[in-house]
């Protein structure tokens, strides 16, 4: 029989509120794993699960702690034990995708990782939490799984880590891969996933992750955004800065002065963008001012890859050929 190491974390998907029809008003990462697993009886058929709590907390209060026990566990059981199916991991929704992305640069092995959370707590009518969690472990004891990096299954849809975007507050429906769409489907006819992965790039696999984690902000762009904020991250000293920018990835005049000029060390920093969907593309400007494109990162994307190029002690250039080895992979 197929086992599977599941990892609670908490989020709404381990929520409690005071009734059924209540959707909004309730607590996040209340049930633990082993109450999450005894919700959904059907999963025995599916696997063997131990389960192990790393957290219990709402995901936007995930810290970077949780983050390296999270790795470390799983690097652990991935090496210890060569009969491990795969990982499943209980997640809250709101930061599901910066962790997928996370783990999906950090853990080598073929065996599938895959994410799931819920859109309504455990107390809700139709809450969507046991099915996304049976459909979860249903991916990651497939044949098909393996060789995909980190997987992300909610609503019957397969997503991957990179592509992956909570795109709605509200509704179970609230994940998408904006420009690609999901890799595939789950449902009771079995998994789907019909394309293949290709080779993967796992560039931080041999990275050890600190107690201490490098400061990463992310600025807004917008019809005149204040330049002092920019000014303050610098003289504060982030190792890295992700500019949220217009359009393409555009910065404003009074940010470019900005930047212009900062006589000191320069953090890195990448230039993603507002619109949801679309790549970012050099431009003659980036080398002056120290930038980067994200390419087709979104910020919060772009901000977890300069945590990890930074505790890797990257430079611009390093981080560069790095974007250059993402894009093609
Ligand atoms: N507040 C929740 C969280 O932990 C939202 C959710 O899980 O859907 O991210």
């Amino acid at each position: 029989m197929a086992r599977i190491l599941l990892l609670a974390t908490g989020g709404t998907i381990a929520g409690q509120a005071d009734a059924g029809a209540i959707l909004n008003s309730y607590t996040a990462g209340v049930l633990g794993g082993e109450d999450l697993l005894a919700a959904v009886p059907q999963l025995q058929e599916l696997a063997a699960i131990s389960v192990e709590q790393i957290a219990n907390v709402d995901s936007a209060d995930l810290l970077f702690d949780h983050w390296r026990l999270l790795v470390g566990r799983i690097r652990e059981a991935f090496q210890a034990e060569p009969d491990l199916t795969g990982v499943v991991i209980t997640h809250g929704t709101n930061t599901l995708e910066e962790t997928a992305w996370l783990l999906q640069l950090l853990i080598d092995d073929p065996r599938p990782v895959v994410l799931v959370g819920a859109m309504r707590p455990a107390t809700a009518l139709s809450a969507d939490g046991p099915l996304n969690l049976f459909q979860a472990v249903q991916v990651a004891v497939s044949l098909e799984a393996p060789g995909h990096g980190a997987l992300v299954v909610m609503d019957g849809q397969i997503q991957a880590a990179r592509q992956v975007t909570k795109v709605a507050t509200q509704g179970v429906g609230a994940f998408a891969s904006p420009g690609r769409g999901p890799l595939g489907w789950v449902d009771d006819t079995g998994v789907h996933l019909p394309m293949g992965s290709g080779s993967r790039q796992v560039p931080f696999a041999a990275l050890d992750l600190p107690e201490q984690w490098p400061q990463v902000a992310i600025l807004y762009g917008c019809v005149e955004p204040d330049a002092r904020m920019l000014t303050f991250f610098l003289e504060a000293g982030m190792q890295g800065l992700v500019f949220t920018g217009t359009g393409a990835g555009q910065l404003s005049a009074g940010e470019r002065s900005a930047l212009g000029a900062w006589a000191g060390p320069r953090p890195l920093m990448l230039r993603a963008n507002r619109c949801g969907s679309g790549p970012v593309h050099s431009d003659a400007e980036d080398e002056r001012f120290g930038l980067l494109p994200a390419g087709s990162l979104n910020p919060q994307k772009a901000r977890v890859l300069l945590l990890l190029a930074s505790i890797a002690g990257m430079d611009r250039s390093a981080l560069e050929e790095l974007m250059i080895d993402l894009a093609r992979g």
